[in-house]
């Protein structure tokens, strides 16, 4: 029999014998939650466990409000529609990130305007928004509808920075919190502010592949009365309460399920225990590689990253296919960073603003094995692996 599961499909379980990049860590309260979600009838988008869920995800990054959505790619969708982006508008994406961050831009009809990334978290970097907002004041240039912030990888983006210069400008900020759920800023007194709360929205995602699944599905956050109650009315067909069958407006289909909230649920309050997994992963790499020639994993002080996706770039091209071709017939389901979207078809034609930083990252990155659940012996055998290509 051949085994024609993908190496190093993020989420999904690799070939027997091989080390998946990063699985679900789904347990015994998981099970329960959703047999008892079974049980109990509510199965689709209404019932208990989908207003429990907003609340407790809402409380626990704490913002006003929480709406849940079938996927993070919905939440951003609708987030940005509130953002009052249409047709002809301008948005703000990073380079780097995943194809999901920049779709819902072009669902609205309007265009991305890529930013590259700073060398030190990979994230958006503010100076080229700071020097291009500043430039477009000058010349009385359209300012963008919004910019969408994006937290790769579980780091925190510069985010009060580029809040600061969004303010100057009256431009809507918008989180893409998909990858960065427990992750956050350290505030003076030592608090952590969550990301996906600074912006006047946020969005969270709990696909397969995100520290926390429902299977699938997303949250939108805001702290803004009026914000929450449109985004609630346009995830729900733009249904009128109380009204029979009466929509306003276009909404969409967009409503988690309660069984997927369900497992949302049960996974979100393991939360605590998956970050500190990765944290420790993160650091077991980190001094294992520390006498390598490899560019560790962003550290950005005044921040506290969960290192959803633990990566780290070679020195050049050839030497991190090299090393992925390596671990691949070790059987270590490592992976490339993503492509730029200034490489992608759909955003080829684009405005960016630099772009050397993203395609760097594309040409020289890899992600490493870091399941929650990553065994230590399988964790050894990733260093051996990584270390042996170097001679070390
Ligand atoms: C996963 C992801 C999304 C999309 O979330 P889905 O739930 O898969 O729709 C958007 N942006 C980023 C950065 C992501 O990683």
């Amino acid at each position: 029999m051949t085994d024609d599961r993908e190496l190093s499909a993020p989420g999904a379980p690799g070939p027997v014998g091989t080390i998946p990049l990063a699985t679900p860590n789904v347990g015994a309260a998981e099970r329960l939650a959703v047999l008892a979600a079974l049980d109990s009838g509510f199965v689709s988008s209404v019932g208990p466990e989908v207003s429990q869920f907003e609340r407790e995800l809402a409380d626990l990054v704490g913002s006003r409000h929480a709406v849940a959505t079938a996927s993070g790619t919905a939440a951003l969708h609708v987030a940005l529609r509130l953002a009052g982006v249409g047709p002809g508008d301008e948005v703000f994406v990073s380079d780097f990130t995943f194809i999901g961050s920049a779709n819902p831009v072009a669902y609205l009809g309007a265009e991305v305007v890529l930013v590259d990334s700073e060398p030190g978290s990979w994230n958006m970097d503010p100076a080229l928004v700071e020097q291009e907002l500043d430039r477009r004041d000058r010349s009385g240039e359209p300012m963008p509808r919004a910019i969408e912030l994006v937290h790769v990888l579980g780091q925190p983006a510069d985010g009060h920075r580029i809040a600061e210069i969004a303010r100057r400008h009256g431009v809507m900020l918008v989180e893409d919190a998909a990858e960065s759920l427990g992750a956050g800023w350290v505030d003076e007194d030592g608090s952590v502010v969550s990301t996906g709360t600074l912006g006047a929205l946020g969005a969270f995602s709990f696909n397969g592949n995100k520290i926390v699944t429902a299977g699938g599905g997303g949250m939108i956050v805001t702290d803004d009365d009026e914000l929450a109650r449109r985004a609630r009315h346009l995830t729900t067909q733009a249904k009128v309460p109380d009204v029979g069958y009466l929509h306003d407006e276009v909404g969409y289909n967009y409503r988690l399920t309660n069984l997927a909230a369900a497992l949302g649920l049960a996974q979100l309050r393991r939360l605590d225990e998956f970050v500190a997994a990765k944290r420790d992963i993160a650091a077991r790499y980190d001094a294992a590689f520390a006498d390598l020639p490899l560019t560790l994993a962003p550290r950005v002080a005044g921040t506290e990253s969960t290192y959803w996706l633990y990566s780290v770039l070679a020195e050049d091209q050839p030497s991190r296919d090299a090393l992925l071709a390596q671990l691949a017939r070790a059987g270590v389901g490592a992976r490339a960073l993503w492509r730029p979207l200034h490489q992608q078809p759909p955003f080829s034609g684009a405005r960016t603003l630099g772009g050397d930083v993203a395609t760097g990252l594309f040409d020289r990155g890899l992600s490493l094995p870091c399941s929650t659940d990553l065994r230590p012996e399988d964790h050894d055998r990733v260093v051996v692996a990584v270390r042996s290509w170097f001679g070390a």
